[in-house]
């Protein structure tokens, strides 16, 4: 039995990492998914409804959106600064908040009123387990960022508690993905960053996409009815103490 059957879902930065695996996943379990990424190239392959969309462009995010009228709203697009308060800028600091927080702002914004009116919606949000819940070394402006949609999910959750609509959002650990490789490279030592990046995790190793999917297709789908305005940890034990 598909667990989104006939579900419309909207996903941003689905090219690849967190958010392909999810639209994969959301696509294997029945869902009409429409895909978005600030490079559609990466959207090749999906069985979805597929097109550019830069989530920092709020008319187009919202008219997309609006369009789409999904009963699932996936704002995974989002991007890892590294560095401490003494190396940040403001420029740095605006592109976080515009890319990683004011994005969702908007694309939820745009979806809530059609979730309202139809008495039920599901909202995930990729948030990181670096946020209000831990700190990491070099992740100032990154971890403030993701802290704040931890505290947008529980505002919007509250706010809407009574009307059949759910905001939930993610927070993972270390995940394999295009960008992670990235991360490690712009170290200098590649091997010495990813043996720490490993080693943070007390199961000795990092996550995979898909078990992050997992987790958005429980939290798209009616399984997870009672559960709203949570910050749902999934992280292979990094923050257990
Ligand atoms: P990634 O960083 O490798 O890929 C990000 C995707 O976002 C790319 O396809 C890129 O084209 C797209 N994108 C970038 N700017 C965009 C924009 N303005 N509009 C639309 N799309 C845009 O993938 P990932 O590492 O899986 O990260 C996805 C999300 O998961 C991010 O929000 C990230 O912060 C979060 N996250 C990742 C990890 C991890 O370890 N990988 C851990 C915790 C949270």
């Amino acid at each position: 039995i598909m667990r989104l059957n006939a579900k419309r879902a909207f996903i941003t930065a689905a090219g690849q990492g967190i958010g392909r695996a999810i639209a994969e996943a959301y696509v294997r379990e029945g869902a009409q998914v429409t895909a978005t990424d600030l490079k559609s190239d990466l959207l090749a392959g999906l069985d979805a409804r597929t097109f550019a969309l830069d989530v920092t462009d709020k008319s187009a995010l919202q008219a997309a959106v609006r369009e789409a009228n999904p009963d699932i709203l996936v704002n995974c697009a989002g991007f890892v600064h590294s560095g401490t308060i003494a190396e940040a800028t403001d420029e740095e600091f605006d592109f976080a908040m515009n890319l990683n927080v004011r994005s969702q702002f908007h694309s939820m914004a745009a979806a809530l009123p059609t979730m309202v009116e139809r008495g039920s919606g599901s909202i995930v949000n990729i948030a990181s387990v670096v946020s209000s819940i831990i700190g990491a070394p070099n992740r100032f402006i990154y971890g403030l960022s993701k802290a704040s949609i931890v505290a947008m999910t529980k505002s919007v959750a509250l706010d809407y508690v009574t009307t059949g609509v759910r905001v939930n959002c993610i927070c993972p650990g270390t995940v394999e993905s295009p960008s992670l490789h990235d991360r490690w490279r712009a170290t200098g030592d590649y091997e010495a960053a990813q043996k720490a990046f490993i080693a943070r995790q007390p199961m000795g190793r990092i996550g995979r996409p898909e078990e992050i999917a997992a987790l958005a297709v429980y939290l798209g789908s009616d399984e997870s009815a009672f559960t709203t305005g949570q910050a749902h940890i999934i992280d292979g034990g990094w923050s257990a103490g």
